[in-house]
């Protein structure tokens, strides 16, 4: 018998296929603020106040917003990185709390990558009995269709991510940026986005004229006339100084005042934006203000291959580079190749004794480091005295050991390393013929040419060891010959591009006018060496900054440290610096017993023998503070006991910790036994 034409409508057989409207809805938004929805019209992004009216209408007195997934993409994402999803489906909906759960969109939960996440989400929810409302569509996943349905949304806006976004238009967003054009995003400072003419869709970066000044000297400048450059002396001299950028003109485009706005403070007593510490750093270093465009680590280039000038350039290269090896250690491989070491970068801490730049309380702040810890010495006031001091060998810290450790008076060191930097300061002819090559090489850009060179011969050199390694293990026997040949290929391009280096670095003729410059620098050089000690402390720490690369102090013996410098450039000094207070030896228990028998029985001569390596006044000194008194005793014997038990040991000397940095110890005076040094040489009282 046939069945029935038209089939009854399902009755609803019970509850369960209402939806459960008397527990939470849980709103799960992406944008939350109303600006943002605002400024998005374009979004398919539903403002939150439009999903809970919409939960009103469905029938739910209680709603729950969840904004904590902001931010976090349904492409790629599980469950578990997104912690309001996470939190609905392990905790709302297995209790019952809240059954429902709402988006705008089904892509807003999931445009899964690999179809797990939602063919999981579906399954958790199917059991638990929970309902899923995207927009206008009501999901009950235990009916098949609504699964086919939902799973179906979620492959399209998968594929709508992948073929539209990531392999059109991210593409083609990078080409355009490729070709110098601005393809959207932060504006940096000083630059500002205009049409060209010729075409609606060309945009590109123009100078900004209110700002551009501001970045070049408030900042490119005033970095690197800084002694020892750092981001933040930069944002203090605007805040000092109360310099701020402007706020935008009218005929500015909006979208980049909205831009800056966002993610700038703002002064609006004062009408601009103050330079912010983060952006320093990011701003000293972006290749934007050498007329290059960079986007996503990939730069553009022209067709030698050199970085291509798509706008007009801010800073020049030579101050751009010089601020950008302050911040960063390697530059990028495309940059000109560095002249000289790097330059080391460290942090500079305000006195906080006298508000003096350290730079200008000790000419080489920041360089000189103890040979004992390796670590920098900072600068210590000592009753008015300026010293440097080793934090390693820190009193509070340490305990005694801090008498380890050197802590000489800037005032002993200064002149020792100013007089080693004039006596370096000499250009000879090799010199001057180098200074003519790195000036003919700025002059024409060789070292770029050169610098693609050095790389192809990297690259094919480790390309022909690769090769080489992998065709000798056993596992690749049967490609060995290919991988061979692969190798002598490599080899070959190798030798091809060593070849045109060299036939580079013979072409290569020294112009008239690099000559001219070279020699003019002789000059200054003169004039440097000849007014040096009349310039201002801080002319002089700028000097001292840039000159010494390295320096390091220690104590060859007990009288004498050895401060060895190294300068930019490689070249080395060592001198000794006498000190007219030897290193405190502590006083044991034993010496002192000894002190206390012996002090007020012998004459100096005996005491002086009897502790070798002591002077007089320091054996006083220990004697008052055991309150011995030798006035109105005596008559005091000549004889050094013989139960002394500390005439046989060694002389008391500190350890050359200057033995690795070239300092002998006969390059030091002997150990100045008997003296005492505060009131200069004496004869030993008889
Ligand atoms: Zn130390």
């Amino acid at each position: 018998m046939p069945r029935r034409r038209y089939q009854l409508p399902k009755v609803l057989q019970s509850d369960e296929d209402r939806m459960p409207t008397d527990t939470v809805c849980t709103i799960l938004v992406r944008q939350s603020t109303a600006g943002q929805a605002e400024r998005h019209t374009h979004s398919s992004e539903v403002h939150p106040d439009v999903l809970i009216a919409q939960a009103r209408r469905m029938g739910f007195e209680r709603t729950l917003v969840c904004d904590d997934d902001m931010g976090i993409g349904a492409f790629s994402t599980t469950i578990e990185d997104r912690p309001a999803l996470r939190r609905w489906m392990y905790e709302l909906l297995p209790s019952g709390e809240s059954k429902v759960v709402m988006v705008s969109m089904e892509d807003r939960l999931f445009r899964d990558e690999d179809e797990i996440q939602h063919n999981r989400f579906i399954k958790l929810v199917k059991e638990y009995g929970g309902w899923v409302i995207c927009g206008p569509r009501v999901y009950d996943f235990r009916k098949q269709a609504d699964q086919d349905m939902f799973r179906d949304k979620c492959r399209y806006a998968k594929e709508y991510i992948i073929h539209h976004i990531k392999e059109r238009l991210h593409p083609a967003i990078q080409r355009s940026a490729m070709a110098g054009r601005y393809a959207g995003g932060r504006v940096p400072w000083g630059y500002v986005v205009d049409y060209e003419p010729r075409s609606e869709t060309y945009k590109y970066h123009i100078v900004y004229p209110p700002h551009a000044p501001l970045v070049h000297e408030h900042i490119f400048r005033y970095f690197a006339s800084l002694a020892h450059p750092t981001a933040i002396q930069v944002a203090r001299h605007w805040s000092r100084e109360g310099l701020l950028f402007p706020f935008y003109e009218t005929w500015v485009e909006p979208s980049i005042v909205r831009y800056t706005d966002r993610l700038c403070e703002r002064d609006d007593q004062r009408g601009g934006y103050p330079l912010s510490l983060r952006q320093t750093n990011s701003l000293l270093s972006n290749v934007i203000y050498l007329g290059y465009r960079e986007r996503a680590g990939e730069i553009a280039l022209d067709d030698s291959g050199l970085p291509r000038v798509c706008h007009p350039p801010l800073v020049d290269p030579d101050l751009f580079w010089y601020c950008f090896d302050y911040i960063y250690a390697e530059r990028p491989i495309w940059a000109p190749p560095r002249v000289g070491p790097s330059p080391r970068r460290f942090i500079v801490k305000q006195s906080p004794h006298d508000g003096k730049p350290p730079g200008e309380r000790f000419l080489a702040y920041g360089k000189v480091r103890c040979a004992k810890h390796e670590q920098r010495l900072s600068l210590q006031n000592d009753n008015g005295r300026v010293r440097l001091h080793c934090n390693a060998g820190d009193t509070w810290r340490r305990g005694y050991e801090a008498y380890d450790c050197v802590s000489p008076g800037v005032n002993k060191l200064e002149p020792v390393i100013c007089q080693a930097f004039l006596d370096h300061l000499a250009l000879d002819e090799h010199d001057v013929a180098e200074l003519a090559r790195l000036l003919e090489q700025r002059l024409s850009q060789r070292d770029m040419r050169e610098a693609a060179l050095r790389r192809q011969i990297s690259e094919a050199t480790s390309r022909y060891e690769y090769a080489l390694n992998a065709s000798l293990r056993p596992e690749n026997r049967a490609i060995a010959a290919d991988l061979m040949a692969r190798a002598v290929e490599a080899k070959e391009e190798a030798t091809r591009s060593q070849i045109q280096l060299m036939e580079l670095q013979q072409r290569q003729t020294i112009s008239g006018q690099a000559w001219a410059m070279a020699h003019q620098l002789t000059r200054v050089v003169e004039r440097v060496k000849a007014t040096f000690s009349e310039w201002s402390r801080i002319a002089q720490s700028q000097v001292i900054g840039l000159a010494l690369e390295d320096a390091v102090v220690g104590y060859v013996n007990r009288y004498t440290l050895g401060l060895w410098m190294k300068w930019c450039g490689g070249r080395e000094s060592r001198e000794r610096v006498v000190m007219s207070n030897g290193k405190y030896i502590e006083w044991t228990e034993e010496d002192q017993m000894m002190v206390k028998e012996w002090y007020e029985r012998l004459t100096w001569t005996a005491l002086l023998q009897m502790f070798p390596g002591r002077t007089r006044t320091s054996i006083e000194h220990i004697a008052g503070h055991l309150h011995l008194d030798r006035r109105g005793k005596g008559p005091f014997s000549d004889e050094v006991p013989t139960v002394c038990p500390l005439i046989d040991r060694p002389v008391i000397d500190v350890e050359n910790s200057m033995e690795k940095y070239g300092f002998s110890l006969d390059f030091a005076p002997a150990v100045l036994t008997g003296q005492s040094s505060r009131r200069g040489p004496r004869t030993v009282a008889k």
